[in-house]
């Protein structure tokens, strides 16, 4: 059995390097793991900064909630671990933070034997910001470590990219992504689990986020109505509020935002616990303000509707031309495979275009229309 990092599942061989380096006291000052968006690439830097500052087993890190260091390196207090994270509009790690880090480090670390910056993502290193940290990261001082992310390497600074080690983190098999999602969320149903498992295509992060996702079940009725309308053509696609298609998408819209702002209360709810009384009344006032008149269909909220079922669509005719069925429930297809491919490219136009336009019903029909015929 390889040496692994503990409760970490998948890259066992990205795990076994960094052990067997951490073990030789040989750790390059400055790694960058690169994959793609959720395959954990974060686990595994809370995973290194664990081996780096846990007394009960050093150069593993425990990972126990017992353990006070690995627990506040896991929930992210740690105060000898920064997460260089963007800020703003603009994405990027301001160069305040940058500075700040680069100062720490010359006095680090606080409690242990190391101080950990990891910069999530590095990409979102800036000229100004990377080369605030660019000294630091060429000549760190013992102890220190950088942990950059990165699902493109080709986006990030080449001065930050020539001083770093990359370590690339591929896709993880189904079977681990299975596992990791089983262990993050149980409570979750064998049929519900599998599918995520399918869409997240080797991304465990993807997969708990479809997973828990409220508004998938909604978003799967909506695929199943616009499967069946493309292959009905004109007279279902224009079946106008009443037909199935729409009643099925104005639901999936208006249970997503009556989700957001049920987060939105919540959020209020939380601040007025904290700074008092006068909050929590303008809190509740709102909320009833707003379970008075039923919310009108927001463009974001149609727009996010309209591209998680492009989305599973995709998803769902990828499925079939590997031979597979697909996702439950929806009606049976038997398209050729160039009429696979047709409709993927149109799938893949409408994402592209549905950003952009004014009218996302107005787009789908049209979407929709053209899915029929290339059937
Ligand atoms: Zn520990």
């Amino acid at each position: 059995m390889s040496a692994a990092f503990p409760n970490l599942l998948g890259h066992a061989q990205a795990q076994e390097m960094l052990l067997r380096a951490l073990a030789r006291g040989q750790l390059h000052h400055a790694i960058m793991l690169v994959g793609p968006r959720g395959i954990g690439k974060a686990t595994l830097a809370r995973a290194l900064a664990c081996a780096l500052l846990c007394n009960v087993a050093p150069g593993l890190g425990c990972g126990e909630s017992s353990c006070g260091i690995c627990a506040r390196v896991l929930a992210g207090n740690h105060p000898d671990v920064d997460w260089l994270l963007p800020e703003g509009a603009a994405g990027q790690i301001p160069i305040d933070a940058a500075r700040a880090c680069h100062l720490r480090q010359q006095n680090a670390p606080y409690e242990g034997r190391s101080y950990v910056i990891v910069i999530d993502p590095a990409d979102a290193l800036n000229e100004a910001s990377g080369n605030a940290l660019l000294k630091a990261i060429e000549e760190p001082r013992p102890g220190v470590h950088f942990v950059l992310l990165a699902t493109n390497m080709q986006a990030v600074l080449p001065t930050i990219l020539s001083r770093s080690l990359p370590i690339r983190l591929g896709r993880l098999s189904d079977e681990e992504v299975g596992a990791i999602v089983r262990a993050k969320a149980p409570e979750l149903s064998e049929e519900r689990r599998r599918m995520a498992v399918l869409l997240a295509e080797g991304s465990a992060g993807v997969a708990l986020e479809l997973a828990l996702d409220p508004a998938l079940d909604r978003c799967l009725v909506v695929l199943r109505e616009a499967i069946r309308a493309a292959l009905a053509g004109p007279s279902a696609v224009f079946a106008g509020e009443q037909g199935p298609l729409w009643s099925a998408f104005s639901a999936a819209v208006q249970a997503l935002a009556e989700a957001e702002a049920a987060a939105a209360a919540a959020a209020a709810e939380a601040a007025a616990q904290t700074t008092g009384k006068k909050r929590r009344q303008s809190a509740e006032k709102s909320k009833d303000e707003k379970s008075e008149k039923k919310p009108k269909e927001a463009p974001v909220h149609q727009r996010w509707v309209a591209g998680r079922l492009a989305e599973l669509w995709t998803l769902h005719l990828r499925e079939r031309t590997r031979g597979r069925e697909g996702l439950p429930g929806m009606p049976r297809l038997d398209l050729s495979a160039s009429a696979i491919v047709r409709q993927i490219g149109i799938l893949q136009r409408f994402v592209g275009r549905v950003e952009r336009n004014a009218s996302v019903r107005l787009l789908l029909e049209q979407t929709l229309l053209e899915l029929g015929e290339a059937a």
